[in-house]
């Protein structure tokens, strides 16, 4: 691929001026024969496709050419859920470790982080977003006790620096994991309650204040990152934290995402606790609504999904770390069916270890396949790819913006090399993006118009200073988290054995059945 005219390689698009991307196969699953992915030509103002049409299509003088030949182009995927902060604590996880306990090792991984520790893991993470043909996420972005416009202004600067499109949200609780579990607490030995005694949440009017201040302090072109609210899971939450987060939504018309019956002990005690189903919970508390999204969304029956559907949410289905963490497979099948708006999630790099949308992707078709019998029913890679773009799209609230390479959408394009061996024979160029794709094809990602990442370099990024700033901040972390790590390895069996006997309860509200998958 090369860049053509006058055009600065890295800039183009930026300033309202023409591009075309000539030569391209141009996989749109909306159009026409789209799944032979025929020679396109792709015309770009600023950061808008304003034409597609037959290679040859007419540009205005000075437009910048992007030759394009033997380059396979895709709408970006959009990853409905992912959190910035797990990029330091890849592969840091222990092996076999469900949700809750991984919980308990959220100060070892993320404790002690300075700001810059803080955008370092916004830019590391974006950079394996783009890499792996990533261009917009959700992002649920972590602080304790509370969250600080410091450091959810350093994730968005790290998206905007990077050059990627997302919303950002401060991820928030006003109870610890202890506290948030009935039982849990009660079920320590009294030397390590007084340990966790000592872990404090702040109240919840000091972390709306701090949205407040987030949101009017917001320092980024909202039109690629926006700020959004994450009360992290509706246990880990009072009501009154949880309904404060919906007027502070509605206020500023933010995005909304929770956690929502991501394991089947969350899906027990929430039962438990508020008497329903934790969706009916929030439903009652009005959270629900278009502007809502449900991370994960596994333990949820027939009436939660109508719930959501509904509302006009949207679900992201996080098919890595459900897998990882053993958490369950949500029924995506059932959710299309009743009209759920569904996205694709990679979830955080310290529960998946990954940021590869096209792996959480193909996961998204293959799951069903082990949920039901009746084939004609599973996930197909159409559906598949359109999770991992409109669906993400629409739930990031970009709707109509991106998700499609289309008149009138925004110019985020990923170029696969059709050279690569994933393409060798090109046979079907969506089977073989779904089912093929390792992230290892992706030569070149433009986004808003702009190329991030051209044959391979990442434009906007100096990696070697990147790696050597990682390197360097992750040594000093583990140092400075040591005693947050041994606690956490204290705490780990007796959270296990508490969660164990509780996800071995019974679940009434889900009939799982193999002929809907729910
Ligand atoms: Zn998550």
């Amino acid at each position: 691929m090369t860049t053509g005219t006058t055009g600065t390689t890295g800039t183009t698009g930026t300033t309202g001026g023409f591009t075309v991307l000539r030569r391209g196969r141009l996989l749109d699953p909306e159009a026409p024969a789209a799944r032979r992915a025929e020679a396109a030509d792709i015309l770009i103002e600023g950061d808008t496709i304003r034409e597609v049409g037959r290679p040859g299509l007419a540009a205005p003088e000075g437009a910048v050419e992007i030759d394009a030949d033997d380059r396979l182009l895709i709408p970006g995927l959009v990853n409905g859920h992912t959190h910035a902060h797990g990029a330091l604590a890849k592969g840091m996880v222990g092996d076999r470790l469900p949700l809750e306990v991984f919980l308990v090792s959220a100060g070892a991984l993320n404790g002690n982080r300075r700001l810059e520790d803080k955008y370092l893991a916004g830019l590391l993470s974006a950079v394996e977003m783009v890499r792996k043909g990533c261009t917009a996420s959700f992002d649920m972005f972590t602080e304790f006790p509370l969250p600080t416009p410091e450091g959810v202004h350093a994730v968005a600067r790290a998206y905007e620096d990077v050059g990627m499109r997302a919303v950002v949200a401060p991820m928030m609780a006003d109870r610890t994991l202890y506290q948030a579990l009935p039982g849990l607490m009660e079920a320590l030995p009294e030397d390590l309650q007084a340990r966790v005694e000592k872990i404090e949440t702040a109240p919840h009017e000091a972390s709306i204040e701090a949205c407040r201040a987030i949101v009017e302090g917001w320092p980024c072109d909202r039109a690629r990152v926006r700020p959004v609210l994450a009360p992290t899971i509706p246990l880990h939450c009072s009501d009154a934290f949880l309904t404060a987060c919906r007027d502070l939504s509605r206020e500023f018309d933010l995005g909304l995402q929770t956690h929502l019956a991501e394991s089947k002990v969350q899906a027990v005690l929430g039962k438990e606790k508020y008497g329903k189903t934790l969706t009916a919970h929030l439903a009652d508390l009005g959270l629900l609504g278009p502007n809502f999204s449900a991370a994960h969304a596994i333990w949820i029956d027939r009436d939660d999904i109508l719930r959501l559907a509904d509302a006009g949410a949207s679900v992201s289905h996080n098919t890595l770390s459900n897998l990882r963490l053993g958490s369950g497979m949500a029924p995506a099948r059932l959710m299309l069916d009743l009209g759920l708006n569904v996205a694709v999630g990679t979830d955080s790099t310290n529960s998946s270890d990954t940021q590869n949308m096209f792996e959480a992707t193909r996961l998204a078709a293959n799951l069903s396949r082990v949920q039901q019998v009746d084939y004609k029913r599973w996930v197909s890679v159409e559906e598949a790819f359109a999770m991992a773009t409109h669906g993400g799209a629409r739930l990031l609230g970009f709707a109509g913006e991106i998700g499609r390479l289309a008149p009138g959408y925004k110019a985020d394009v990923v170029f696969l090399d059709l050279g690569h061996i994933n393409y060798l024979p090109l046979n079907d160029p969506l089977m073989q993006i779904v089912n093929s794709e390792s992230g290892g094809g992706v030569d070149s990602v433009m986004i808003g118009g702009r190329l991030v990442l051209e044959r391979g370099r990442m434009l906007t990024v100096d990696e070697a200073k990147l790696r050597a700033d990682v390197e360097a901040a992750v040594a000093r972390l583990n140092e400075a988290n040591a005693a947050n790590l041994a606690l956490a390895r204290a705490m780990e069996d007796v959270v296990g054995a508490f969660c164990m006997a509780q996800a071995r309860r019974p679940y009434p509200a889900i009939r799982r059945c193999e002929d809907c998958g729910a």
